[in-house]
């Protein structure tokens, strides 16, 4: 063999190696088998970054009704959660626009637009309860994995090896993965699979956080009549977050285990 095929020959093994590897992550709470080629820690450090690019773009709302409202309740689904090594902070973002989302390493955003839809505490926490279970999950880290691989194939390897996040291709997939680069084009949707495991995950951590699940099924009941107005041009939030009918359903499915599970517990505490 020469010594370019050698080379490709141990990259080709480097990369099974350690999709093999990475590969063997288990998601939390379901146990679902994962894909990620970024570490935890890189994903924490790029999210702690993106909150301050977050911070100087955006305003702080002056409400502080609701600003200390949002902070209750992520306070309480953060101890639910029970991830140390996250940096907790809840923010409320002054902006019509109906989005909220967490960034690996804790860091939560809710704007103001979407508290028009989540006006019940329930439905706030259910939100909420969503979008933390996305970090927890890793669904980013799962998207940039997936984005990286179609990408750049092999060398994909090197990065999940520890080029890390100062690589720019790194830190371009994770703006598409958050949608919160200045110049991204396309975001890179969640799965179906994603989606519905963060309205179960996000069910678990509102009702142990002491809400009622059932503020899920009241929230994307009123993202779906929101997005079905005329007229209007769906918010970003919603193309990455379809309120379809088969959410509902399949919110309304898991409720039930979840209440029982985990609610109805909560009430004798
Ligand atoms: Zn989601």
């Amino acid at each position: 063999m020469n010594r370019q095929w050698k080379r490709a020959a141990l990259l080709l093994g480097l990369a099974l190696l350690v999709i093999t590897v990475w590969a063997c992550a288990k998601a939390a709470y379901t146990g679902r088998n994962q894909l990620l080629l970024i570490s935890e820690g890189q994903e924490t450090q790029l999210g702690l970054q993106a909150a301050q690019d977050v911070m100087k773009k955006e305003k702080e709302s002056n409400d502080q009704i609701q600003a200390e409202r949002v902070r209750r309740i992520g306070r309480r689904i953060a101890v639910a959660a029970n991830k140390p090594d996250y940096k907790w902070e809840f923010h409320l973002i002054e902006k019509d626009t109906v989005n909220a989302f967490c960034l690996p390493g804790g860091k939560v955003f809710v704007y103001t637009g979407i508290l028009e839809l989540a006006t019940t505490n329930d439905e706030l926490a259910a939100i909420m309860g969503h979008e933390i279970a996305h970090a927890l999950e890793r669904h980013g880290g799962e998207r940039m994995s997936m984005a990286l691989m179609a990408q750049m194939g092999g060398q994909a390897a090197s990065i999940a090896l520890g080029a890390g996040s100062a690589n720019p291709a790194v830190a371009q997939v994770f703006s598409q993965a958050y949608g919160i680069g200045t110049q991204v084009g396309f975001l890179l949707p969640h799965s179906r699979t994603q989606e519905s495991e963060a309205d179960e995950v996000g069910m678990i951590l509102a009702a142990k956080a002491g809400y009622e699940p059932a503020g899920a099924l009241t929230l994307w009941q009123k993202m779906d009549a929101y997005s079905a107005k005329k007229g209007q041009t769906p918010p970003a939030f919603l193309s990455t977050h379809p309120a379809s009918k088969d959410r509902i359903k399949d919110i309304q499915a898991k409720m039930g285990a979840v209440r029982a599970k985990y609610f109805q517990q909560q009430l004798l505490n």
